[in-house]
């Protein structure tokens, strides 16, 4: 079963949305005015980078996606509604910016430090959002 995607709303509106194929996500960040770095979330007071005031001007959508640095399997659901065993991964989504994300690959076997990650949309179980999976840069959003 394939839900349409595009009639559920993101579930962290203020990080990502739905990309234009309809299953990738596009992150939000903040491009600094400044030093052109990004920032991420978008919504933060300041240029992660150099400090420089960045106010809602200064967003900009970009695929969601990045490179993985290190992962661990946890056992236990860390979250209602996220399954468990599940994987989870410090992904670099852009120059100096590390994020946790939640990798959707059926086990560590098919992942390795440094491989490109890209972000997907997945349905979550309340039926009106999707949230964010990482999954290899060349899968066709198979996903646990
Ligand atoms: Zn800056």
């Amino acid at each position: 079963m394939t839900p349409d995607l595009t009639t559920l709303q993101p579930l962290r509106p203020t990080l990502y949305r739905l990309a234009a194929d309809g299953r990738s996500l596009d992150f939000l960040f903040a491009q600094c005015p400044q030093c052109r770095q990004l920032s991420f979330p978008a919504n933060a007071p300041g240029c992660m980078h150099c400090g420089h005031a960045i106010d809602a001007s200064a967003q900009v959508a970009r695929p969601g996606g990045g490179t993985l640095l290190e992962y661990v399997t946890l056992h236990v659901a860390m979250v209602p509604g996220l399954s468990a065993p599940s994987i989870a991964g410090d992904i670099r989504i852009a120059e100096q910016v590390v994020e946790e994300g939640v990798i959707g690959v059926a086990d560590e076997s098919l992942l390795a430090p440094g491989m490109a990650l890209r972000a997907i949309a997945v349905p979550l179980p309340s039926g009106e959002h999707y949230g964010c999976h990482f999954v290899p840069a060349g899968a066709q959003g198979a996903t646990a």
